[in-house]
């Protein structure tokens, strides 16, 4: 417990950046997304003193901006990259189990069509083989529906040429909340982390190396030093690899991936469906509460990696596809939200579709105690981790514990857990079980002790008083850290009502120290914000 009651640590940014340039770290991680997020927890779950720097907010890269699947992924399977599929199938399973409450398992349609998809042979082929290649783990056994059961399964795909579809088992994941708890369990084991923080240069130090810091909320900087760094920034490793070995040949040739949301009364599909573009692209419809999200696209868009606008032609061309698809009409007009998110895709020379590149990690030894790990899948971070630091170990000469993340929980369960009182929605009280996990009980007691904390904060969007307490102690630095990435399943890509704004503003400001005027100017900044359309 802490001394105000609640056993959730607040996380103390101030206190954090004192105790950076303090010591002299075992590892430096640069980069919290899921990647860095997993390479801090192994590391300090192993044994070492782990620091984490991410320069805006954690999870605030592509990790936030993803499709929201724990999956094998078909497309690698149509590449017949089978190891690939076989090691994220597992990685599937972990994650379900260790963090059972962002993940959930789920049916997923894949209509088949003559003469665009595939072909209802190659479908049968294929989930037999994702079925197969994930053995024990698998949810649940892929069906074939005819013509007639594919359409009442889904009345909403359109019927010309329609064959029949496959129905196969998968997982969806809450990326944001997966890194989120990542970095909470990184330091209840130890590891200080650190948001707003960017390492803008490095150089060797006696120790290893030692980073140049700009603390991008205090508009300061500080020096970092690590005996061994790991570099964990996404689609923009190449940027810190070169400081490290100028001139070096890039790894990374990152890929656009655009979502668009429209709500589920206009596109009301039952479960997410595979759907193939008229240029043979897979992508997805997937329907999520009150909105249904259609993606990706997968383009260069000039290659700008800070870009992370949604332009009239991405928007066209998703529309597009979802009407060819599927017998309703949407038009641009109808697009409520949208997010983009860059794919740290790793290079292949050779090949000129981004699309036929299968997304494999790279650890890379950039330098003698520097490891650069990128590419890869939110599914199989914790295996990319785990590689990571072991490697890193070897690098170094440490002699390290083993590995323990494939079995302990992301959140730890509690000694007799709390129930909501009484009178709770039950459906309130499961939303705050699939945010929180067995950190829920807070919630609830806080709701027990103060009914007014129980109080939805709007009619459509349901968050209490409570809930949004419990999420501002996770380093939140501005309103979007707080509704894209501790609460909502959508980053940004849905409307909120201004006064819900308000009210979460004003829910948070106890713990976070906001005014009315700071207030209001994180609800401004909100509604400003690019990515809300
Ligand atoms: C559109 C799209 C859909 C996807 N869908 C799925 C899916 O459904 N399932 C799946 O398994 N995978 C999916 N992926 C892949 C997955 O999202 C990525 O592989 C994964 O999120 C990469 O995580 P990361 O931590 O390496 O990168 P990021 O999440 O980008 O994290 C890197 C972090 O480094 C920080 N950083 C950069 N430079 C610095 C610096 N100098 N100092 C400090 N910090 C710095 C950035 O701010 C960023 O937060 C998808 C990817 C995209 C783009």
């Amino acid at each position: 417990m802490n001394a105000d009651g609640h056993r959730t640590e607040t996380w103390d940014r101030q206190a954090a950046l004192n105790g950076l340039s303090a010591e002299t770290w075992d590892v430096v991680v640069v980069g919290g997304g899921v990647t860095g997020a997993g390479v801090a927890r192994d590391a300090a779950l192993r044994g070492l003193r782990v620091a984490l720097v991410e320069a805006g907010d954690f999870a605030g890269g592509t990790s936030s901006r993803t499709t929201k699947f724990a999956h094998g992924g078909l497309r690698y399977l149509e590449m017949l990259d089978l190891e690939l599929v076989r090691e994220a199938l597992t990685e599937r399973a972990v994650l379900l189990s260790i963090a059972p409450h962002l993940t959930r398992a789920t049916p997923f349609l894949i209509p088949s069509y003559k003469g665009r998809s595939r072909p209802g042979w190659k479908l049968k082929v294929g989930l037999a083989l994702y079925d197969a290649l994930a053995g024990r783990t698998r949810f649940g056994r892929h069906q074939m529906l005819d013509r007639e059961g594919a359409l009442a399964r889904e009345p909403l795909l359109s019927e010309t040429g329609l064959r029949g579809a496959g129905v196969y088992w998968d997982a969806r994941v809450r990326d944001a909340r997966l890194v989120i708890e990542t970095i909470a369990d990184a330091r209840r084991a130890g590891a200080v982390t650190a948001s707003y923080c960017a390492v803008r240069d490095l150089e060797r130090s006696r120790a290893g190396w030692v980073g140049d810091v700009e603390d991008r909320r205090g508009f300061s900087s500080f020096t970092l030093e690590g005996r061994a760094w790991v570099n964990a920034t996404g689609p923009w490793s190449d940027r810190l690899r070169r400081r490290v070995r100028p001139g070096s040949t890039r790894l990374l040739d990152p890929t656009k991936g655009v979502h668009i949301v429209v709500p589920r009364d206009v596109l009301p599909l039952r479960d997410p469906t595979a759907l193939f573009a008229g240029d043979g692209r897979l992508y997805f419809a997937v329907p999520e509460g009150r909105w249904t999200y259609i993606g990706t696209t997968d383009t260069h868009n000039g290659g700008n990696i800070d870009d992370f606008g949604v332009s009239g032609e991405d928007i066209a061309y998703l529309v597009g596809a979802a009407c060819d698809a599927l017998s309703c009409k949407i038009s641009d007009e109808d697009v409520v939200g949208a997010w983009a998110g860059w794919r740290p895709l790793v290079r292949a020379a050779s090949s000129r579709d981004p699309s036929a590149i299968s997304r494999e990690e790279v650890i890379e030894q950039t330098a003698s105690r520097f490891i650069t790990v990128t590419g890869g899948k939110l599914t199989t971070y914790r295996l990319m981790a785990e590689e990571t630091v072991t490697r890193l170990a070897e690098n170094v000469g440490w002699n390290l514990k083993p590995c323990e993340t494939t079995r302990r929980p992301l959140v730890p369960a509690r000694i007799g857990g709390q129930k909501p009182s009484a009178g709770v929605d039950p459906a309130d009280a499961g939303r705050v079980r699939e945010l929180f996990g067995s950190d829920a009980d807070d919630v609830f007691v806080r709701w027990r002790e103060d009914p007014a904390t129980a109080e939805p904060l709007g009619s459509e969007t349901r968050y209490t008083a409570a809930e949004v307490e419990r999420a501002s102690r996770e380093m939140v630095e501005t309103l979007e850290d707080l509704v894209d990435r501790r609460l909502s399943v959508l980053p940004g890509g849905v409307p909120i009502e201004k006064d819900v704004l308000i009210n979460v503003a004003r829910a948070a400001a106890p713990v976070l120290g906001w005014d009315e005027v700071r207030q209001a100017a994180e609800v401004e900044a909100f509604r400003r914000s690019e990515h809300h359309p």
